[in-house]
């Protein structure tokens, strides 16, 4: 478990002053990392998240205010070569971004290398070169077992194996781009043969993405008391998901056209370095559950496996978006309920002797609780499409419509924290092509 340090400290400040404000995602205990540019001409280049800023690493690389292995590693449009350095390297990094930018830091000379979040595009962090999206909430995972086997939700498998399928890396985006209602096979149950048009049950399901850091060699497994040191940091991931397709096609062999069309993550990633303070003990199982086997636990796992992030999902109606009204929050789930960690997702992904390299992506699965405002997804919220979810403009929905937009939000606080934030995860729904 990586040690809290100094760029911890609750108290520390940064001479950026919106880094500062209480409701900031980002202040000077976060800096996480992105990749940007100022304008279009621009070749997208990393950052690091401050206030309402960036700091262009290059440029304060340029003037001589940050130096070191990880400072070159970043001057590149992913960051892939960063994310493959290793801890030691990402701390120290972290701990001279720090340095520069907390108050008494060299403001006059650092100024010139921010640049407004506002006026920046953002491109997706890494070159992902796979996805494994992993099904780790058991309230998600009873939630809807449910509906479709009342007597027997969960599978007998679920407690031992931390189940997952290996997803698609050319359609991810980055938070902001639209997203288009799929078409594919439909075939309602009362139905004798399937129809092809648009998807009629479309949702999104909350999740967090988990980049890997340093790669390993196809053969090796990464230990559940070394996992730390290849896991770089998380976002936000929106996995949307076509139940339609998805409820016709997933016999025998999973998830396929139903969840290939988009997948939208925040653009920020936040270290697991920012995390720790957030580190907690593991879900506690409940009596009569199997422990997990000992490849996937430890003592120092059990006690800080766990991760205490808050998640926010809401959607924004076309008409409430003209009235101006807020984005209706629909699902609260935590993460730290989650029946298998990160840690242990990424152990058990490489126990045959699977390859992971830097920059590949893992989602967690729909994060949910068992109660109706924290549930990750539209499919829990709407019970399957019986009932009907009212909106503040008046309107109701079951699944989504186009024009709606799905706003994610995730941040970690606890008393004498420092609150530290994810930004957004946003997309709007256009019609079918
Ligand atoms: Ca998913």
């Amino acid at each position: 478990m990586i040690d809290l340090n100094s760029t911890h400290d609750v108290n520390l400040k940064s001479w950026v002053d919106s880094a500062n404000e209480d409701s900031t995602d980002f202040p000077i205990q976060n800096l996480p990392l992105g990749v940007f540019r100022a304008n279009e001409k621009e070749q997208f280049r990393c950052g690091v998240g401050i206030g309402n800023f960036i700091l262009d690493i290059s440029k304060a690389a340029d003037i001589g205010l940050l130096s070191g292995v990880g400072v070159e590693a970043c001057k590149s449009s992913t960051l892939n070569s960063f994310m493959d350095l290793g801890p030691v390297d990402w701390s120290e990094f972290r701990a001279n971004v720090s340095a520069l930018l907390k108050l008494g830091g060299p403001q006059e000379e650092a100024s010139s290398c921010l640049v407004s979040m506002q006026e920046a595009e953002m491109g997706l962090p890494a070159s992902i070169g796979d996805f494994t999206d992993f099904y780790s909430s058991i309230n998600h995972a009873t939630n809807v077992g449910s509906m479709f086997r009342p007597d027997n939700p969960l599978l007998p498998n679920y407690k031992y194996v931390p189940i997952a399928y290996h997803g698609r890396t050319s359609s991810i985006r980055v938070s902001g781009e639209q997203t288009i209602r799929p078409k594919g096979q439909l075939k309602p149950p009362d139905a004798e043969v399937p129809e092809f048009g648009p998807c009629k049950r479309l949702d999104y399901e909350t999740e967090l993405g988990i980049f890997v850091g340093s790669s390993t060699k196809l053969g090796t497994s990464i230990d559940i008391g070394e996992v730390e040191n290849h896991i770089f940091g998380l976002c936000i991931l929106n996995d949307w998901s076509a139940r339609d397709i998805q409820t016709w096609e997933y016999q025998p062999l999973g998830p396929f056209m139903a969840k290939n069309f988009s997948s939208i993550i925040s653009p920020w990633v936040v270290t697991l370095e920012a995390l720790a303070p957030f580190r907690t003990k593991v879900f506690e199982r409940p009596d009569g559950d199997p422990m997990p086997l000992p490849y996937l636990n430890s003592s120092s796992h059990q006690d800080f496996g766990g991760i205490d992030i808050n998640i926010e999902v809401a959607v924004s109606t076309e008409k409430m978006r003209a009235s101006n009204l807020d984005p209706h929050v629909i699902g609260s789930p935590g993460f730290k309920d989650m029946y298998w960690t990160i840690f242990q997702m990424l152990t058990h992904h490489t126990s045959n002797g699977c390859s992971v390299n830097s920059g590949d992506l893992y989602g967690s699965g729909t994060v949910s609780g068992t109660t109706s405002d924290t549930y990750g997804s539209i499919l829990e919220a709407c019970k399957g499409g019986k009932e009907k979810i009212e909106f503040p403009s008046g309107e109701t929905r079951t699944f989504l419509e186009d024009g709606d937009e799905v706003i994610m939000r995730a941040w970690c606080a606890g008393a004498g924290k420092a609150r530290i934030g994810f930004g957004e995860c946003r997309s709007i729904i256009m019609p079918a092509s």
